[in-house]
């Protein structure tokens, strides 16, 4: 099965790569495709503003009062403009796409885009063609604390889900479950059910009845897979796991790092990070910054093993840089690897695993080194 993801130009690339690599994170029979080169952008003509003037006037077009009830504090300022466009143009976009680039009629080309739509939806299917689709990406701000990337990817399966498990296209608007019981098939209109259905990550037994036939057994494995590590990675990301025991560390022959027992959930650092994460992973007793410099064969040597782009002169440059102690070089690499634990498994447990020590004392990786493994 092929998924086809595109964006519309004010997607952030940040947040629709996250998507794509939570996507691909599990090897399976359903495949993702994206193109970053194609950007979906609207006519004047087919988007539609409108005015916001107020914040009950926001309660009353953009979110109905049961749900403002639930929502974090809203800060917009107003009055702002809205803009939307109608589904038609959206799925239009989709269809323009799949005939332009010659994509059968079995596989998804489903559109991301920040605009909103007219029935302020969150994601839709077009009854005509049940494999074009969109899914709004903005908003989500107002319903939880994390990256939009884990609904949106949620999302992305269920529509593919819901695809197969109608037959008719009226099927497709009345046998959802019209009260949500946290199924990959719970009517979908309001952002707040989908959050139930996120925490759940699951699909019901009635729902699992319908896929039967319609969907291969190995297509649908991955399908529940994939759903249930989102629900996993967003537990982790939200800080609600902080009390689970800690994870052992694997660094794999190709330099890549994994927190084996949390899902085998991968951390990405860039080339230059990770030697320096590499570097203190080794050495348990900790590191002065001002000392650094006397590491600078040894971290020549690690960055040599993970990068083998540009030649050897720009690579010892590259490292010169770092460990000189008049640029804040490594103090940035520090800190952004912290964010990418704290992003990946929440502030608690993600203190135990990145480089950290009060400023002008050593800095130093905490966590017991019987945990780590160094392929
Ligand atoms: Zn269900």
């Amino acid at each position: 099965m092929q998924i086809h993801l595109l964006k519309s130009e004010e997607v952030d690339t940040t947040l629709f790569t996250k998507v794509v690599d939570f996507l691909q994170s599990i090897p399976g029979p359903i495949k993702l495709r994206f193109d970053q080169n194609t950007i979906i952008s609207f006519e004047d003509e087919d988007v539609h503003p409108y005015l916001i003037r107020d914040k009950e006037d926001f309660e009353k077009k953009i979110m109905p009062k049961m749900e403002t009830a639930q929502c974090s504090a809203i800060n917009k300022s107003f009055p702002f403009e809205r803009e939307t466009v109608s589904w038609s143009v959206l799925f239009n976009k989709a269809a323009q796409y799949r005939k332009a680039k010659k994509i059968p009629d079995d596989e998804f080309v489903i559109l991301l885009t920040n605009v909103a739509n007219k029935q302020n939806w969150f994601a839709a299917l077009d009854e005509k063609m049940p494999v074009n689709g969109f899914i709004h990406t903005d908003d989500w701000e107002y319903y939880i604390k994390c990256s939009p990337a884990f609904p949106i990817a949620y999302e992305v399966i269920s529509l593919v889900l819901q695809r197969h498990m109608f037959d008719g296209l009226n099927d497709l608007r009345t046998k959802v479950h019209e009260v949500p019981i946290g199924c990959v098939n719970d009517f979908c209109q309001h952002k707040r059910e989908i959050i139930l259905k996120l925490r759940t990550g699951d699909v019901c037994e009635n729902c699992i009845g319908l896929l039967n036939g319609k969907i291969s057994l190995p297509e649908l494995h991955h399908a529940l897979q994939l759903l249930s590590s989102l629900r996993e990675k967003m537990l982790f990301h939200q800080n609600m796991k902080k009390f689970t025991p800690l994870s052992k560390l694997l660094v794999d022959d190709k330099k890549r790092i994994f927190l084996s027992d949390f899902g085998n959930m991968e951390i990405k650092l860039r080339p230059l990070e990770k030697a320096l994460y590499i570097l203190f992973l080794r050495h348990p007793e900790g590191i002065y910054n001002s000392s650094l410099c006397d590491f600078r064969d040894e971290l020549y040597e690690i960055y040599a093993s993970i990068s083998n782009m540009g030649d050897l002169h720009e690579m010892r440059g590259r490292i010169d840089d770092m460990v000189n102690t008049l640029t804040d070089s490594a103090s940035q690499k520090m800190s952004r690897i912290k964010r990418v634990f704290e992003e990946a498994i929440g502030p608690d447990l993600a203190a135990h695993y990145y480089i950290k020590g009060e400023s002008g004392q050593k800095k130093k990786i905490d966590f017991d080194r019987a945990l780590l493994e160094i392929r």
